[in-house]
């Protein structure tokens, strides 16, 4: 057992300030008010709730103390789109893939997805077979690779980005079997391009393998984009980046989004999305999910890159495709994007939940993550007065390379 105590614990009901959080067996046992002064009172509770026999090895006693006086408790972060980080492109190799995995871990999050760009079907399903493997079993095997988000082929070329136009293909019921097959079970979110001919089928047939659908590098209309959530998609890839622009007599993708209050996935890096639109899609602040789209630079440094075999050069934090300019992913970590979220004036449990509870929900996984509640998996990122992380816990164990933070005795 594990007792942290002390810190701003960021719930969804509320910062207890200073809170309590009681770790056993991996779970989130408990949840209350209070910090290291309170002990007595504790271990009377403990004794209550636990239902605890006095004569157990395990008494409240035995639990090891944390003193996180002065620091912020939040939920492990739940990330539904990271491509790389750390140096590592998850599209390279096997190895890559888990390199990027642990990297973001270190930064606080505990659940994530593996995001492909586009590339040629047989190498989308290689990739996806790695992906599998890391949902299964390998470093990261204790649940952080929630499996699979593939970010096309099934796109529109005029709203590609950086995706590689050479291997977009027009969406294809028998190549999604495909690649759903390759996955075994770990394709999670399919991203398509709604307005394409064969669309509605490709998505039909996602959400009948319980892959969610989700709208992006699209060109769809208002109206063609409604159907398609009227139609099941339930999410869309960062939105406003990679779609239609918002327009007053053409709200496009975006303005279909924010109008059929679907999950929107928000870059929050300071150069995608304006702070501006931030709050504005938080005003409603269940649909907002905080994602990375991270590319092998976060974390590595500017220089020289490649995304989808294109070259990329990355300056001052900001990757670009070397022909064209076009953005090419992000060098963000969920810590940062939750930083930048309160720094543009978002409640930190809005950050909280845009980061962790409202993507635990889009994956269906709400009921054993993405919150700091009783029963919930004891995911846990420790961050200091800056919001920098200094500790992370993924499911009871301190991970992330910092180590756990001091013991206040045990
Ligand atoms: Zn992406």
């Amino acid at each position: 057992m594990t007792l942290l105590t002390g810190a701003k614990v960021v719930t969804p009901g509320g910062v207890l300030d200073p809170g309590r959080v009681l770790v056993r067996d991996g779970l989130i046992a408990q949840v209350g008010r209070g910090g290291l002064d309170l002990d007595l009172d504790l271990d009377l509770d403990l004794d209550l709730d636990l239902g605890l026999d006095p004569g157990r090895a395990e008494s409240a006693e035995r639990a090891e103390r944390v003193d996180l006086t002065g620091a912020w408790l939040l939920p492990g972060f739940v990330d539904l789109h990271m491509h790389g980080g750390g140096g590592h492109d998850v599209a390279a190799s096997a190895a890559d893939m888990a390199g990027a995995v642990a990297f973001h871990q270190a930064h606080g999050t505990t659940r994530t997805l593996v995001s492909l760009v586009t590339a040629p079907v047989a190498r989308l399903a290689e990739q996806l077979g790695w992906v599998a493997a890391l949902t299964a079993a390998g470093p990261g095997s204790d649940g952080q690779v929630v499996g699979a988000h593939l970010e096309g082929p099934f796109l529109a070329a005029e709203r590609r980005g950086a995706q590689p136009a050479e291997h977009l293909r027009r969406p294809d019921r028998a190549v999604f079997a495909d690649l759903e097959a390759a996955a075994a079970g770990a394709l999670r979110v399919l991203t398509v391009a709604p307005e394409l001919p064969g669309a509605a089928a490709v998505v039909a047939a996602a959400l009948e393998a319980g892959v969610v659908a989700a709208a992006g590098h699209t060109d769809a209309t208002y109206a063609q984009a409604g159907a398609a959530f009227a139609a099941g998609i339930t999410l869309t890839t960062h939105v406003f980046n990679g779609m239609r622009p918002l327009h007053h007599r053409e709200p496009g993708t975006a303005g279909a989004a924010l109008d059929a209050g679907v999950a929107c996935e928000l870059i929050n890096d300071g150069v995608h999305v304006h702070p501006a639109l931030l709050r504005l899609v938080a005003a409603e602040p269940e649909r907002l999910v905080l994602v990375t789209d991270a590319v092998d630079a976060a974390g590595a440094g500017d220089g020289e890159y490649v995304l989808g075999g294109h070259p990329v050069r990355v300056r001052d934090g900001q990757a670009r495709l070397v022909t064209g300019g076009a953005l090419a992913g992000s060098t963000l970590t969920m810590d940062q994007a939750v930083r930048r979220a309160v720094a543009a004036g978002l409640p930190i449990e809005v950050a909280a939940a845009a980061a962790a509870t409202n993507p635990a929900r889009v994956l269906g996984l709400d009921d054993r993550c993405g919150a700091i509640a009783p029963g919930l998996d004891a995911d846990l990122v420790v961050l200091d007065a800056e919001l920098a992380v200094t500790a992370v816990m993924a499911r009871g164990r301190w991970v992330g390379g910092r180590g756990a933070p001091r013991s206040g005795g045990g």
